[in-house]
């Protein structure tokens, strides 16, 4: 049997005719940049997290980047992140001079460490980039308290979080990127909400902040051809807006499902003393999107499930503060030696909704075999 890591071939054909017919309407109307379905998705958006504001983007990527600069992470200035995160969580910091830095993971959830954050902040810190990562929100009001005491700035990484909630002290779950100044999402195709190719959003409940978001998305523009900031050409394709309102439609039945394999995951797989499973810190409502096991021998068992045909990827191999593009920061290994740890362990099985259940017995199948050689 071959399981894919990821496919979106599965869910298109079960709903072919309503992509098809989402693709073909935009065509056929010509409307496309920040056609009416980019508004009207962004108004969906809105809606299913609770943000006040939503302003859709190119990508997760450049959601980052204008979010950063809005709220200046720039000019030598500091944001506290962690090393362990995919590239942009970072570079969006760089990206106008602003300087990561960093602070070691919790061994469990592999998020940010909060408590190990304020003890680098000084004169020169703006604000804390928390990266809602895999399976799990980060502790917002630890890190909410921290920002009010220091009077910080906070951008949510919440590109692999579309859809996750958490209770905190509050009484309520608050959507992952609503808490912040501002949150983004990714809509690369394989996240929660993913499109047919790049998207982004940002979130904001903050009036000031939505204004200079829609602003820099078209160059810095206030009104047609009257531009009061230097910005970006970085808005949300109204195809890939048209694609996602149909996916959003069913983004609760998917996530239920995403549930459901992850459940089996943690009960096939619990008497296998060679992995450990995800473990889950505070009130949160997850959402898995990925489901990461930390594994003994872990090349060694890519190396069985490849050879299987069992598809697995890894988030991330190398910490961000060993990267030959960051090397200029000056960390140098043993730094983040949790960070480091897990990325030597860290294997991510194959989840997605419309995996089928003989599919995911014969991943933990798979698994159990290897270790039993
Ligand atoms: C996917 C991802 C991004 C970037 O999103 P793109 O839409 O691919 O640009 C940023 N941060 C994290 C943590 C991600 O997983």
């Amino acid at each position: 049997m071959k399981v894919n890591f990821y496919t979106s071939q599965r869910e298109y054909h079960e709903k072919k005719n309503e992509f098809d017919s989402a693709i073909q309407n935009i065509i056929e109307k010509g409307n496309f940049i920040l056609g009416e379905q980019v508004s009207k998705f962004e108004k969906e958006i809105q809606e299913y997290t609770g943000a006040k504001y939503a302003i859709g983007v190119a990508s997760g990527t450049d959601a980052l980047i204008i979010a950063s600069d809005i709220l200046g992470f720039k000019d030598g200035k500091e944001v506290i992140t962690s090393p362990f995160t995919f590239l942009a969580s970072a570079s969006c910091i760089t990206r106008h001079k602003g300087k990561p830095v960093f602070v070691d993971i919790d061994e469990e959830t592999f998020g940010i460490d909060v408590s190990k954050i304020e003890e680098k902040i000084n004169e020169d810190t703006v604000g804390i980039l928390p990266i809602h990562l895999f399976d799990q929100m980060a502790e917002m009001d630890k890190i909410m308290d921290l920002a009010k005491r220091y009077n910080l700035k906070v951008l949510e990484d919440a590109a692999e979080a579309f859809g996750m909630r958490w209770k905190g002290n509050g009484n309520c779950y608050s959507h992952s990127g609503t808490i912040g100044d501002f949150g983004v999402y990714s809509f690369f195709p394989t996240k929660t909400l993913g499109g047919y190719g790049d998207g982004g959003m940002i979130v904001t409940n903050d009036d000031n902040l939505a204004r200079l978001a829609k602003s820099f998305r078209v160059h810095g523009a206030t009104q047609k051809y009257h531009y009061d900031f230097i910005g970006y050409n970085s808005r949300l394709d109204t195809i890939q807006a048209a694609i996602l309102s149909v996916k959003l439609k069913y983004i609760d039945e998917a996530i239920k499902k995403r549930q459901k394999i992850a459940q089996m995951y943690m009960e096939r797989l619990a008497d296998c003393e060679y992995i450990k499973l995800p473990i889950a810190k505070g009130d949160q409502k997850q959402v898995f999107y990925v489901f990461n096991i930390l594994a003994e021998d872990r090349d060694g068992l890519a190396e069985y499930l490849k050879k299987n045909e069992v598809g697995y990827s890894i988030y991330y191999p190398m910490p961000l503060h060993l990267q030959k593009s960051f090397e200029y920061l000056g960390y140098k290994k043993g730094d983040f030696p949790i960070a480091e740890r897990v990325s030597q362990k860290i294997i991510a099985l194959p989840i997605y909704p419309e995996m089928t259940m003989e599919e995911v017995e014969f991943v933990c199948k798979t698994i159990k075999e290897f270790y039993r050689k």
